[in-house]
């Protein structure tokens, strides 16, 4: 909490940011976590900064990244700053992997994906590496990716809407890949380098990326790098349950009605629009939602049906 005594500057600094991935346009899945940590920046008198994802070229659809900027753009969630394109980022991140190697806390590992798949337990994110590598690499072998050592101990955090997450790293998700196989580098490093560059101090985005915070935590500790705060916000589901996606067909963002889109994830976050809102024009929305932001009533789930939003209408 910041207090302003008259003639003293607030000394609380908030930068967020959204950072997609160009394997498509906007839908309504990414447009709640674009909409969630503009709105907890702005009401905060923050900063809001984007940076595209596209570290991964082979997933990534040509001129997707283009799409997704013109329509921030056009629904006014209007970014500060530079943006950031991870694909432009490799000095850093191998910068990064060397700081790691001089503290002896990545190794080489030879085994592949069904070498692994089948000698490994399963845990909290795919299977648990089970540490054929750590010693060495097997005669004849020769290097695949690069793997961080998890510590034995717990990681923990208070997120903001989730409450209390705390991980055994070793057990529950075994030493990590931080370069793949292919030769990237892992989301999980990109990400620490990245926000660490930018001076992210809160992050707000999907609970899918719940689970791998504590991964990103432990190294940001090995990396000497500050811990933001995070908020992660339901993820919006199908029918089926299953996350709104490209994959499960989700439908872009419709640029012709920029505002019944973000009325829609105002009530997907509970944030009770008046229905008056949703023929307002973009600059009204935007002064109504920043000025009416309650991360109170924000819904402490992991995922909502995004129906729940139509049943409203
Ligand atoms: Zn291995």
């Amino acid at each position: 909490m910041s207090f302003k005594k008259p003639g003293e500057n607030i000394i609380t600094f908030y930068r967020g940011r959204f950072a997609p991935s160009p394997t498509g346009p906007l839908h309504f899945g990414s447009l709640v976590a674009a909409v969630g940590s503009f709105l907890e920046a702005r009401s905060r008198g923050g900063e809001w900064l984007v940076r595209m994802e596209d570290l991964d070229l082979p997933r990534a659809v040509p001129g997707a990244a283009d799409d997704i900027l013109r329509t921030l753009d056009a629904l006014g969630l209007h970014w500060d700053g530079e943006l950031m394109f991870q694909s432009a980022r490799n000095e850093a991140y191998r910068a990064a992997l060397a700081e790691l190697e001089k503290l002896g806390a990545v190794y080489p590992c030879a085994c592949t994906r069904r070498e692994i798949a089948d000698s490994a337990l399963s845990g909290i994110d795919g299977p648990v590496y089970p540490g054929t590598c750590s010693g060495g690499l097997p005669g004849g072998r020769s290097a695949r990716a690069m793997r961080v050592r998890a510590d034995s101990g717990a990681v923990g955090f208070d997120d903001g809407l989730q409450g209390r997450v705390s991980q055994m790293l070793a057990t529950e998700v075994g030493d990590f890949v931080v370069r793949r196989a292919d030769g990237l580098f892992a989301y999980q490093l990109a990400v620490v380098v990245d926000d660490a560059e930018q001076g992210v101090t809160h992050i707000v985005r999907g609970a899918d990326l719940l689970d791998s915070t504590p991964r990103q935590i432990y190294l940001q500790k090995l990396l000497g790098l500050p811990t933001p705060a995070y908020m992660h916000l339901p993820v919006a589901v199908n029918e089926r349950g299953e996350k709104l996606s490209k994959q499960t067909l989700a439908p872009a963002v419709s640029v012709a009605n920029p505002v019944g889109a973000l009325f829609d994830v105002l009530v997907f976050l509970n944030q009770s629009p008046p229905s008056e809102l949703i023929d307002a024009d973009p600059g009204s929305f935007w002064k109504w939602a920043i000025a009416h932001w309650r991360a109170g009533r924000l819904p402490a789930v992991r995922s909502r049906p995004r129906s729940r939003v139509k049943a409203l209408e």
